[in-house]
């Protein structure tokens, strides 16, 4: 094999490269980016980044370090078409790059809310969507947030750190509730209302108004309520329509692999926020839309491409946290609504626990808030359940 192409240009695209030189692979490596720069870190665009306690310089990814892995860079330039067999990749601009094997990195986006073309109406994936969103929420005023996940409640929580006045709008009964589950999520929820964020649950925005620029926001049953911003946070879709035609799987959930990052295409492999692979710990295929997943399975997507062996012999359990107002939540393992959940370490008054999901006795998934070195020593002690469903045929 003497040329690689990874297509995306961030965690996972930056993460495959190192791992494809890590392996011993001396040839040729292009990494194509949509965007105009070199990778940068995403968590801190809702946190540190939107607060204006980082800056962009602190966002890098790359470090001098990887000058050596010796990468040809095209910046700027999105993927437009994988020719079938994956033997070669198109660009926007119809340059083609001939290559052995390809690595699919492209990533998600923000789901857009119907009628964001309004002014003043935000989603948050890149940098860009950031600068625009920090404007905004310095110039003051009324933030409406669509969406209390992760995304939602982390915007909400720095809006609340700047001083503007945020109402936060959730379609569910219980924000996080599908996550967590029904005790743990009232405490996060309890989050929101103690720091003085107007939560409205089990009701839908049905639409946005302004003249030029929103000024409403509506919602269903005939209330509005008043803003001079909106941000959905109400999901991501996976990169992948540019990959029609190319006989690579996927459907709406992203690129179907195995563990190892294999396609259905013998040197075509896929990693990160673009995937919906299969788990080994959760028995099941999921799209993991988080930082760690991103930074680790490129390295098996890579020994894959490279023929090498990539399943570690213990699976890993998916892992993700969040800060909000304050609070550090960490989650890792396989969560299903049947499990039992208690708490194993501190108490929910506190603020500071660390809680376990038990299936058949069996410790399958832990959550905490405020509590990373107990987070960490339960962590350890997850078994993973047994598979439950078919792999993806
Ligand atoms: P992405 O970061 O989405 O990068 C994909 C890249 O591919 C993009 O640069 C895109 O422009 C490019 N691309 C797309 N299409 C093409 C194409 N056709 N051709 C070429 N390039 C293309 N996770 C956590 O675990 N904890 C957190 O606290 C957390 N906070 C987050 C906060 C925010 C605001 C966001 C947006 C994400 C957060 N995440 C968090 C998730 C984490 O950042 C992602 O899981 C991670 O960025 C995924 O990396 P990726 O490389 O797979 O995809």
């Amino acid at each position: 094999m003497r040329t690689i192409a990874v297509i995306g240009g961030s965690l996972a695209g930056i993460s495959a490269a190192r791992a494809l030189r890590e392996h011993g692979f001396d040839g040729r490596v292009v990494v194509v980016g949509a965007e105009d720069r070199l990778p940068y870190d995403r968590p801190p665009l809702s946190k540190e980044f939107l607060a204006g306690k980082a800056g962009v310089d602190d966002l890098a990814l790359t470090t001098d370090a990887d000058a050596g892995l010796d990468l040809d860079w095209v910046l700027g330039e999105a993927a437009a078409g994988l020719a079938p067999r994956g033997r070669s990749v198109v660009l926007a601009s119809g340059r083609e790059i001939v290559a052995d094997g390809v690595v699919l990195a492209t990533g998600a986006r923000a789901r857009p809310f119907p009628g964001d073309r309004i002014s003043g109406v935000h989603t948050l994936r890149s940098l860009d969507d950031a600068v625009a969103l920090r404007e905004d929420l310095l110039a003051g005023g009324r933030l409406v947030v669509i969406g209390a996940g992760f995304i939602g409640a982390e915007v909400a929580s720095t809006a609340r750190d700047l001083g503007v006045e945020v109402t936060v709008i959730e379609s569910d009964p219980l924000p996080l509730g599908g996550v967590l589950g029904p005790e743990l999520a009232a405490v996060c929820t309890a989050l929101h209302e103690d720091n003085g964020v107007r939560l409205i649950t089990g009701t839908a925005v049905t639409g946005l108004a302004g003249a030029g620029r929103v000024r409403e926001v509506r919602l269903a049953g005939g209330r509005t309520v008043a803003a001079d911003a909106v941000v959905a946070g109400i999901g991501a879709i996976p990169n992948i329509e540019w990959l029609a035609g190319s006989g690579v799987d996927h459907d709406h959930r992203g690129v179907w692999t195995d563990a190892g990052g294999a396609t259905n295409i013998p040197q075509v492999v896929a990693a990160g926020d673009c995937t919906f692979s299969y788990c080994p710990y959760s028995g099941i295929e999921l799209r993991q839309e988080h930082w760690t997943n991103a930074l680790q399975q490129p390295a098996a997507a890579a020994a894959t491409l490279l023929g090498k062996s990539a399943i570690p012999a213990r699976p890993t359990a998916p892992y993700f946290w969040s800060d909000q107002y304050g609070a550090r939540l960490q989650f890792a393992g396989h969560r299903r609504p049947d499990d039992d959940v208690e708490i194993v370490e501190g108490g929910l008054d506190s603020r500071r626990f660390v809680a376990g999901y038990r299936r058949g006795g069996e410790l399958v998934a832990v959550f905490a808030m405020n509590q990373p070195k107990l987070f960490g020593k339960w962590r350890r002690q997850l078994v993973a359940p047994a598979p439950a469903a078919a792999r993806l045929s």
